[in-house]
């Protein structure tokens, strides 16, 4: 049965390797490569049957099924996080607190119409600016994840900034907070999600506050690679 199921997925990731569907957008080959990565990953039906869970992979080429739930855990201040990654996260938080730090968490998990009205308010900002509509989608794409495509959905994901500025810019990567994270997050499972320089592959904006859970082996070797989750995931 093993050799049929594997003989099956060959041919599975052949068709899909002379078979893909076509590109609106002109990408790199970097990004096509992320992406073909990131397809077999995502749709991998053991996904979220063991340890794969930690690792499934969320972006604008691999949404979220409408239908997506996860058993969170609220935190004191409201937000909520998936309950498996929650003990790494609190550790995270404590630790980071003994250093004379203040962490913010300012966003975590997100429902489906969360992601929508956040989504939508952005689209509605830039089409305020002048941006036609389709324009304004696509550059909104960019910053707010299309509802269905965002790692906050997924219940993985955390922003976190430093109390003394909470700002979700350029600016957070100087703080205190973000200095440390930066340097010890993988420790306790958490990458910083989208790397300076690596947005074409991402297809998120760099973003020095954004941490994602994928376990403590992951991050670690993630961390020491230096890639990002796309191309980490394209190499194993
Ligand atoms: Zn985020």
């Amino acid at each position: 049965m093993k050799i049929i199921a594997a003989g099956a997925m060959i041919l599975t990731a052949l068709f899909w390797s002379t078979h893909r569907p076509p590109v609106e957008n002109v990408s790199t080959a970097r990004e096509e490569k992320a992406r073909a990565a990131g397809s077999s990953k995502a749709q991998n039906p053991m996904a979220d049957t063991e340890d794969e869970w930690r690792l499934r992979l969320v972006n604008r080429w691999n949404p979220l099924p409408k239908s997506w739930s996860v058993n969170v855990t609220q935190l004191r201040n409201g937000q909520s996080i998936d309950e498996r990654c929650y003990p790494d996260l609190q550790d995270m938080m404590d630790d980071c607190r003994t250093k004379g730090l203040s962490p913010v968490i300012c966003s975590s998990y997100r429902t489906w119409t969360r992601q929508e009205e956040l989504f939508n308010a952005e689209v509605n900002l830039l089409k305020n600016q002048g941006y036609s509509d389709e324009k304004a989608k696509e550059k909104a794409g960019t910053a707010i994840a299309v509802p269905g495509t965002s790692e906050h959905q997924l219940g993985l994901a955390v922003d976190i900034v430093d109390s003394s500025y909470q700002s979700l810019d350029k600016g957070q990567e100087d703080t205190p907070v973000q200095k440390w994270l930066m340097k010890n997050s993988w420790k306790y499972g958490f990458i910083l999600r989208y790397p300076n320089g690596k947005s074409d592959i991402t297809g998120i904006i760099y973003e020095p506050w954004h941490y994602r859970y994928v376990g403590r082996e992951a991050a670690k070797e993630i961390y020491q690679s230096g890639l990002c989750l796309e191309e980490w995931l394209d190499e194993n």
